[in-house]
């Protein structure tokens, strides 16, 4: 059988390939490991093969598994939707927030941090690809509100995130992730000190890299694969 930290360790040799390939330094890049939808368990054999950030997609799911994680030393990044009523919770228990798209939950996830906690790391989630219905704000849009996030006092802004369509090979998905680059330039040159560039998953890691991730978000091919919902 394949263990957690087996499939970890084959995830590190690619992000090393990917790196050496793209002439990057790997410990510019990040690995963080998406739980979503694992029991706290599998969280745990991860955390003693040597992972300690976690990505959640449902705020309430999160934060269950951050209360039955406690003990352990984990940074936790909510990498879902976010709606208005699920905003204190998330101020309350996450270290990142990878999916503002909107000012107004920015604001209240600047209000509702609470004072003895570090300011929550964010990044503007970008919608390059898709459609109306799709989240993420789009590229014309992002300076402005990154602008505006990075004035909030609770709130650090890290970066620019990104969940484009799965593509059909390398080419393809390095040119998707080539956009949100060309956004995280425009918001560093005009002036906003980021440092995170949150693009690739499972089966896009190396074009992302390619592209200039500092942080790829992995999860089937850490956990393996996800009961549909
Ligand atoms: C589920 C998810 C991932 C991980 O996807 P895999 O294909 O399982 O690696 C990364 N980012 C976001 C936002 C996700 O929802």
């Amino acid at each position: 059988m394949t263990t957690i930290a087996d499939k970890l360790q084959q995830v590190h040799e690619r992000i090393a390939q990917a790196s050496a390939r793209a002439g990057r330094n790997v410990a510019d890049i990040a690995l963080l490991a998406v739980s979503k939808t694992c029991s706290p368990d599998a969280v745990r054999q991860a955390h003693a093969a040597g992972q300690c950030a976690f990505g959640e997609n449902y705020v309430q799911e999160g934060v269950e598994k951050i209360a039955a994680l406690r003990d352990l030393a984990l940074q936790w990044h909510c990498i879902g939707p976010i709606q208005s009523n699920k905003t204190r919770l998330v101020a309350e228990n996450f270290d990142w927030v990878h999916t503002i798209d909107r000012l107004k939950i920015a604001e209240r996830l600047s209000a509702q941090r609470p004072p003895d906690k570090a300011p929550l790391n964010v990044c503007i989630q970008v919608n390059v690809d898709g459609g109306t219905a799709k989240s993420g704000v789009a590229p014309a849009d992002a300076l402005a509100l990154a602008r505006e996030v990075a004035q909030l006092p609770r709130v650090r802004l890290r970066g620019v995130m990104s969940i484009p369509e799965p593509a059909s090979d390398f080419e393809s998905a390095l040119s998707v992730h080539q956009k949100v680059r060309g956004v995280f330039d425009e918001i560093r040159h005009a002036g906003l000190p980021l440092d995170t560039l949150s693009i690739g998953m499972s089966a896009d890691l190396e074009a992302a890299i390619a592209a200039g991730s500092t942080m790829v978000r992995v999860g089937t091919a850490i956990f393996g694969a996800r009961n549909k919902t």
